[in-house]
């Protein structure tokens, strides 16, 4: 039988090698932490405690009233020592305030308890309190995606395990090392939703994972090797792929009877559950130009810097610094900055890796390859066109600005290095308000 795979898409280089047989490990305990408010689509959490307050491990800081927001923990027992806004990091697309944490030395966790009887609605409930949002990186709530409007029949859960992105092995090593905690928590969203179907799908370049979730699955869901092609753990990729469905632009998964989770959101989903364990910490792939990349257990609001002291540092000049995957993540204008819940990787490129950046948007030399690689069917060399010209509203209304799902591929092989993602995204915020007066 063929492996599975959609249209288009791309190949960038897999250079996982360096970290994917590595265990995972935990990471030091840091001397501070600092919790962003905003780690999720949504709605800001506000602070719950004060300056100078003790806080427990896994204690809720910060949290709001509203359908779509998560709370907020803290991952350590310490002292509150500054509740700021946040100028930092993920600038751009961080908004509300953060909360600075002096870390005890000796650390003491706040109770927790399992759900005791798992229903659908405990089940959500559970993860709402757990501060659970999609750990693939949109850092959507998770709740929301477990509660499907009543006129929408989700038939299919879907396990993304496919980790396309290249550097990055996190999701590689839960599903080899805590297959049965996805299991159970594919199990609990599949109760959750109401779905009969569970299929994970994981890109053929990891037989190990294959082999090791099947083993645990042990028949209750199926487990389909995919092609090895980007960004196959997209959403409407997956969707597709696994079950012929698809759904138009501004509608959701559920439209096509589906709801996605990674892995690593499906093993937090069976941690809250079971155990009450809120998310505090997730494993993440520190790699490229650092000495001994490793795949840590990090807790959120973890410095950058200080984990790449912990993979010994730069072993070349650093040209890049990118929180998440080279083609979708974001490269930090300083290592002084927290990891959020939806950090899948810091991936550090040497200076000879990295090209000059213009100060002038280079031309379009028309030469098509954006157009065959857009896995959405787009036309990115006119989106980039429009959106240079803030011509958003144009871009939105007639060229579909809103059907991308930002991954990269376009700029990946613009010959003309003309930064599609970028204007992308910057139109659609600008589309979002209300279009640039022109
Ligand atoms: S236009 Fe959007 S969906 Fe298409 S390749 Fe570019 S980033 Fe991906
Ligand atoms: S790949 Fe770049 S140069 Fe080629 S058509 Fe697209 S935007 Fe233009």
């Amino acid at each position: 039988m063929p492996v599975l795979t959609f249209a288009r898409g791309i190949f960038p280089p897999h250079r996982k090698s360096a970290s994917q047989a590595l265990p995972i490990e935990q990471s030091a305990l840091p001397s501070e932490v600092v919790i962003l408010m905003s780690q999720h689509a949504g709605a800001p959490a506000q602070p719950l405690v004060e300056v100078g307050e003790k806080v427990l491990a896994g204690q809720k800081v910060g949290e709001v009233e509203a359908r779509i927001t998560a709370p907020v923990h803290s991952p350590v027992s310490g002292t509150v020592s500054a509740i700021d806004s946040c100028p930092c990091a993920s600038e751009g697309v961080r908004r509300g305030g953060r909360i600075t944490i002096k870390v005890d030395e000796n650390q003491t966790a706040a109770p927790s308890s399992s759900v005791e009887e798992v229903t659908p609605d405990s089940i959500r409930d559970a993860v709402h309190e757990a501060g659970i949002v999609g750990l693939g990186g949109a850092g959507f709530p998770a709740r929301v995606k477990l509660s499907p409007p009543p006129d929408r029949k989700v038939d299919t859960v879907i396990i993304n395990g496919c980790e396309c992105e290249s550097y990055l092995t996190a999701d590689h090593r839960v599903m080899l090392e805590e297959s049965e905690s996805v299991v159970d928590g594919a199990l609990l969203v599949a109760q959750a939703v109401g779905a009969q179907t569970i299929v994970v799908g994981i890109e053929e370049n990891k037989p190990d994972a294959i082999a090791a979730m099947k083993r645990a699955a042990d028949g209750r869901m199926s487990v389909v090797a995919l092609k090895t092609k980007y960004p196959q753990g997209a959403e409407k990729m997956l969707i597709q792929v696994l079950t012929g469905r698809t759904y138009p632009v501004g509608k959701l998964p559920s439209d096509a009877g589906c709801a996605v989770q990674n892995v690593q959101t499906a093993a937090a989903i069976h941690a809250a559950v079971r155990r009450g364990t809120p998310l505090i910490e997730r494993v993440m792939t520190v790699t490229g130009a650092v000495k001994n990349p490793k795949n840590l257990r990090v807790r959120i609001g973890t410095s950058v810097q200080s984990l790449i002291d912990q993979c010994g540092g730069f072993s070349r000049t650093p040209g890049k610094v990118i929180m998440g995957g080279p083609l979708t993540g974001v490269a930090l204008p300083t290592t002084d900055v927290p990891v959020v819940k939806g950090t899948s990787g810091i991936v550090v490129l040497a200076a000879e890796e990295v090209s000059e950046a213009s100060a002038e948007i280079p031309p379009c030399i028309r030469c098509g390859r954006c157009v065959r690689a857009c896995p959405t069917f787009l036309v990115p060399s006119q989106l980039g066109l429009l959106a240079q010209n803030k011509m958003e509203d144009i871009a939105a209304e007639r060229y579909h600005l809103f059907g991308c799902i930002e991954c990269g591929s376009c700029a990946f092989v613009c010959p003309a290095k003309i930064p599609l993602l970028q204007l992308i995204r910057s139109a659609k915020s600008a589309a979002m308000l209300g279009g640039t007066t022109r």
